[in-house]
């Protein structure tokens, strides 16, 4: 196999500007990974027997910009015909095997020690200027045969640095691969190493587990290692809803939710909705009390369900925005309006229509992980997205800004500055979301004067 063809010009050239000045250097990590499978890479990752100053002095003769920002960890990021090329000097990872190298790296000159560190097998393969592969891990077999496979002893590996637990996650939830069972025993057992690693990174890995195509297997196979920063997630394991509504436990009734979120075109999932999805039903084990005839209830769960998103997202450092509109997702993910024009009027008046698409798509993908008398809700919410779109075409107004009134005109009828005036608009926009009044001004006119009252 030979993936010289595949490698773009632009990372080329640099490869054979470093061979040329005499120093090693090799396509790795997911470009490699991507190649291998026939995949377009993003991004490309290279490393080189030459020192991080050795690679600056060839940039440099050649006129090639770069950063030298993860300078500490080797890395030289070059920038060449606008696309940025990171360049690492082989390492080994100091920190882990001599502890007189504290937050260092040591640079070596032999790729097969360069190996050693790397994480998974299929990460750990790589490309020279030729396209030839170099493959000492048996990566290639791996990613034939599916599988993530721990580079050396995997209890070691993770010890060393817990986060190669998530990538494994990650990538299984990217590619749906199966996790080599001794990996996978080693994961589960040096999940606590967690706690240890940075909430941004955790953050950032559950993110892109939660947005995979294989999310559902990911999770499925890693409730132990998940409920280390998220531990309401264990109780949804196995738990019996003992409702006519679900033939599903809760932690396979929101596996089936996530699956349910259809795909974007990038092959991943929206991130605000699998979220959701994840969290919109935590809370019911929790909220969950036994009916006279024996069926199971869980009443105010999406209200503790949001509860606990806010708590562990906040933990996580997830940014305010996204706080919002995924813990507004779990609270609303089980409110059915009537879907009539005034009600749908209203929650298009009190919510963006971006979050109201949203809201639909958790809605339906819920409603069809659902038993089959639980899916009677299909219909309502079918006839409430079918009044909204309605009335998108009608252009219904839903700010109260854009009424065809202001403050000036209340003035005018009398009404003295302040208070009175919003209230007055209040009154007006009640009626125009309930079809009381039509929004132009003379029809609004003449409804105000209904609710200015003078002294007599
Ligand atoms: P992607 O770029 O899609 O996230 P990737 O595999 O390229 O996937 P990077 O984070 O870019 O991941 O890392 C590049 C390579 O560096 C990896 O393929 C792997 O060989 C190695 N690597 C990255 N992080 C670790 C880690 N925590 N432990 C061991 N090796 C790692
Ligand atoms: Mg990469």
């Amino acid at each position: 196999m030979n993936f010289r063809a595949a490698i773009p010009d632009y990372v080329r050239a640099v490869m054979e500007k470093m061979s040329a000045a005499g120093h090693e250097i090799y396509v790795v990590g997911g470009a490699v990974r991507d190649l291998a499978s026939g995949k377009v890479p993003d991004d490309y990752d290279l490393t080189t027997s030459a020192s991080p100053e050795e690679t600056i002095g060839v940039l440099e003769r050649y006129g090639i910009r770069y950063a030298d920002t993860g300078l500490k960890h080797g890395t030289v990021m070059a920038v060449t015909e606008g696309k940025k090329v990171e360049i690492t000097s082989f390492r080994t990872d100091g920190e882990y095997n001599d502890k007189r190298h504290p937050d260092g790296v040591i640079f070596i000159k032999d790729i097969n020690e360069d190996v050693k560190r790397r994480d998974f097998t299929i990460n750990a393969m790589y490309l020279d200027a030729d396209g030839v592969l170099t493959d000492p891990e048996g990566g290639l077999k791996d990613l034939e045969a599916k599988i993530i496979r721990a580079v050396g002893d995997p209890g070691e590996r993770f010890r060393e640095d817990a986060l190669r637990i998530l990538r494994a996650l990650r990538f299984q939830a990217l590619t749906g691969f199966e996790i080599e069972a001794e990996t996978g025993k080693a994961m589960i057992k040096e999940a606590p190493g967690l706690k240890d690693i940075s909430v941004e990174r955790t953050a950032s890995e559950f993110k892109r587990i939660l947005t995979g195509e294989y999310a559902s297997k990911a999770v499925r196979g890693s409730v132990d290692i998940i409920s280390i920063f998220i531990p309401e997630l264990k109780a949804c394991e196995g738990f019996d809803q003992r409702s006519p509504y679900h033939d599903l436990d809760v932690l396979e009734h929101t596996l089936a939710v996530i699956d349910n979120i259809p795909l974007l075109e990038n092959g991943r999932r929206d991130e605000a909705l699998a979220l959701a999805a994840f969290f919109h039903d935590i809370a019911k084990p929790l909220c969950f009390y036994l009916g006279e005839n024996g069926t199971g209830h869980m009443k105010g769960h999406p209200i503790v369900s949001r509860d606990i998103a806010v708590k562990r997202l906040n933990e996580l450092k997830f940014p305010p925005k996204e706080i919002k509109e995924i813990s507004d997702l779990v609270l609303m993910h089980d409110t059915f309006i009537k879907p009539g024009r005034t009600e749908v009027r209203k929650l298009m008046a009190a919510y963006p229509a971006a979050f109201l698409d949203k809201l639909e798509i958790l809605q339906r993908a819920d409603i069809l992980a659902h038993a089959a008398p639980g899916q009677l809700r299909m219909e309502k919410l079918t006839r409430i997205s079918s009044l909204r779109r309605q009335l998108i075409d009608e252009e219904t107004v839903t700010d109260i800004k854009d009424l065809d009134i202001n403050g000036n005109d209340i003035i005018a009828l009398g009404v003295k500055p302040g208070p009175a005036v919003g209230a007055v608009i209040d009154c007006l926009w009640e009626d125009y979301l309930s079809e009381n009044v039509d929004n132009n001004k003379a029809d609004l006119l003449e409804r105000a004067r209904l609710y200015v009252t003078f002294p007599t």
